[in-house]
């Protein structure tokens, strides 16, 4: 069976050595007083809750799945994930990153953060009930009322009630300006929701009270395409002024899914048959206030495989330690044993580093976007809250599909470390694998995030965001240029910047000419910002690394192994990434589609 435990270790550096949170936050009047002590006991305790509550329900979830019941529309989640659930609300657990105003305990987001990466490790299909209600939470929080705001806020942020994201439709999922659920409104200022929703996370369950649906809908009066599309709350039971749950709403499930993965997650058809719901925000201008959930997703998403990422490694690498397979090549290393660990062969150590080295890299990553997360919503200064505002919108489609492209890479190459084993479902290492392939897709496609970063993020914006997060990378090359230690880490990440820069102008002119030159180069490009990212926080943990090495402290060496590693092997995909993103797009157009 497999197994977990917290990387505290790691997550401690990166907080405290790597991005030196307790310094940043200072800044931060609503988070100045937090010293790394008590970050440290949160995560601590929050690495418990996952690996002692959660992670054994893990696989157990996945093979029993959720339980439809046609006639009642009721969702039973698999056994445990109710009591866990229980568990989770009684602790505070809900409140830690939310407003204190409606009951929050107000910590950062870099703490929320990393305790998402624990439970996503543990159980990535339990975790998403709780993640989607925070996501509901966030965009309440922006877009709401002040009657919403306390009648909704205080249940979601202890856990009471929990929250969906109701987008898709059948015909409807990337465009949703297609989308055809309508709102008519009524004499009392709210509105009769009639239509039908597929796909819907947490659509329905056992786990809690009452259900707040976020619901994308179009008014009479809409105009055609994504400009049409307002937002409305949609709760399972409509609450009363006190804000406890009364008259059951029309808004039920039709069905659950049979999927690849996270079984313990309800996949739900949601119908909307005259539900009453409440507008959220303007007429119209529900697909902004709904961004506000779906960026958060959209890291949400990340943190997932960031997860299944190092819950893969620590499993496959704590198996190649375990099975006896062949002899080194270079002559035997365990001679009481029949055979050698496959740790000795070189091809299983690639395997393991390329997943740790994921795993490290998107630590590194999300948490310093966390960070900026706290800025942007917290920092005194307006031109500071912009400059991580910028940031963040930049880097989150890559938060998104780098770490979810590369979560499938981490996923299944765990999963071969295991050879035929690793096939089989006892061992819990298939699991793995077809839960973080959901990743790729749901919250916008990393096709469509990767346009996202090119088109919108880059080039509408001519690559001002870019050369602003770029000059933080040249401040750093420059500032370790002429240490010889580092010209290992410093040299390729200047060369990797450089590549971007000419590649990003490159593609920029071809589409002047021709926009398909963007879809064509969108994946690959996404893929070489991604690196370029990881280059620069792993040539930083080197740093660090190489300073304290000589403490004797071995996890400074397997840091700098690992960012050696990460150099050596990983990196080196720009080279066939860039020549892909430049082949452009006569290469993919010029088949006629009759042709396929
Ligand atoms: C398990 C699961 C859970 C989900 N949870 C939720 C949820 O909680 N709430 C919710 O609202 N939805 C949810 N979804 C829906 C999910 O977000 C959509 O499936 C996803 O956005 C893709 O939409 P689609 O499936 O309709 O694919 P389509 O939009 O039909 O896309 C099909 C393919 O075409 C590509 N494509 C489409 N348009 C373009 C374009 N303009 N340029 C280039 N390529 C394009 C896509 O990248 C994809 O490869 C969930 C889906 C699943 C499977």
């Amino acid at each position: 069976m497999p197994q977990y435990t917290a990387p505290l270790r790691d997550m401690q550096f990166v907080l405290h050595e790597l991005h030196q949170v307790e310094a940043e936050l200072r800044d931060l009047p609503a988070h100045a007083e937090l010293d790394a002590d008590t970050m440290n006991q949160i995560l601590e305790e929050g690495g418990k809750f996952a690996a002692d509550i959660l992670f054994p329900l893990n696989h157990s979830g996945d093979r029993e799945g959720c339980t439809f019941n046609p006639e009642t529309h009721a969702v039973r989640a698999p056994q445990g994930f109710k009591d866990a659930y229980k568990q989770y609300v009684e602790a505070g657990w809900p409140a830690l990153s939310c407003d204190p105003a409606f009951g929050g305990q107000g910590l950062p987001m870099v703490v929320n953060n990393a305790f998402y990466e624990m439970l996503n490790a543990a159980n990535q299909a339990w975790t998403m009930y709780p993640g989607l209600s925070h996501g509901a939470y966030e965009c309440l929080h922006t877009h709401g009322t002040a009657a919403q705001q306390a009648l909704y806020l205080p249940k979601l942020v202890s856990g009471e009630w929990t929250g969906t994201m109701c987008l898709t439709e059948s015909h409807c999922g990337t465009d949703l300006g297609l989308l055809k659920t309508r709102a008519m409104p009524q004499a009392d200022g709210s509105y009769q929701l009639t239509g039908s929703k597929i796909f819907i996370s947490a659509g329905e369950h056992d786990l809690a009270a009452n259900i707040i649906h976020l619901v994308l809908a179009r008014l009479p009066d809409a105009p055609v395409g994504t400009k049409g599309i307002s937002l409305f709350i949609v709760p399972k039971f409509m609450p009363d002024t006190e804000g406890k749950p009364g008259p059951r709403n029309p808004i039920t499930c039709g069905a659950i899914e049979e999927k690849m993965g996270i079984h313990g997650n309800a996949t739900c058809q949601i119908n909307l048959d005259g539900a009453t719901g409440w507008l959220i925000g303007e007429p119209h201008r529900g697909l902004n206030a709904m961004f506000v959930m779906m960026n958060a997703a959209r890291l949400g998403v990340g943190m997932q495989s960031l997860g299944l990422t190092e819950v893969a490694y620590q499993n496959a690498q704590a198996y190649a330690k375990d099975r006896l397979q062949g002899r080194a090549l270079g002559g035997t290393k365990s001679e009481d044993t029949p055979a050698d660990p496959i740790i000795v062969h070189p091809d299983v150590r690639r395997m393991l580093l390329t997943a740790r080295a994921y795993a490290e890299g998107g630590r590194a990553f999300t948490s310093y976007i966390a960070l900026m997360i706290d800025r942007e919503l917290n920092h005194p200064d307006a031109m500071q809250r912009q400059e991580a505002a910028d940031e963040v919108a930049l880097l989150t489609p890559v938060v998104k599909a780098f770490l979810t492209d590369n979560a499938w890479i981490a996923t299944s190459e765990a999963m071969q470390v295991y050879g035929g084993h690793g096939y089989i479902a006892e061992w819990g290492m298939e699991q793995y694998v077809r839960d973080a392939r959901i990743n790729m897709i749901y919250e916008g496609t990393n096709t469509i995030q990767s346009l996202d970063l090119l088109g919108r993020k880059v080039l509408m914006d001519n690559g001002a965001k870019l050369r602003k997060f770029g000059e933080k990378i040249q401040a750093f090359v420059v500032e370790n240029g002429s240490d010889e230690a580092m010209s290992e880490f410093i040299s390729p990440l200047a060369d990797i910047g450089d590549k971007l820069t000419k590649l990003t102008m490159e593609i920029g002119m071809k589409a002047f000419q021709n926009r398909d030159e963007i879809g064509a180069a969108a994946v690959p490009y996404m893929r070489v910002v991604g690196h370029m990212v990881f280059a620069y926080f792993f040539a930083r943990m080197a740093k660090i690394a190489l300073e304290k090495e000589s403490s004797g402290d071995n996890f400074y060496t397997a840091k700098l192994a690992t960012a050696r590693f990460y150099f050596a092997r990983l990196l080196p995909e720009t080279a066939m990434l860039i020549r892909q993103a430049r082949s452009g797009a006569g290469n993919l157009m010029a088949l006629d589609a009759s042709l396929f």
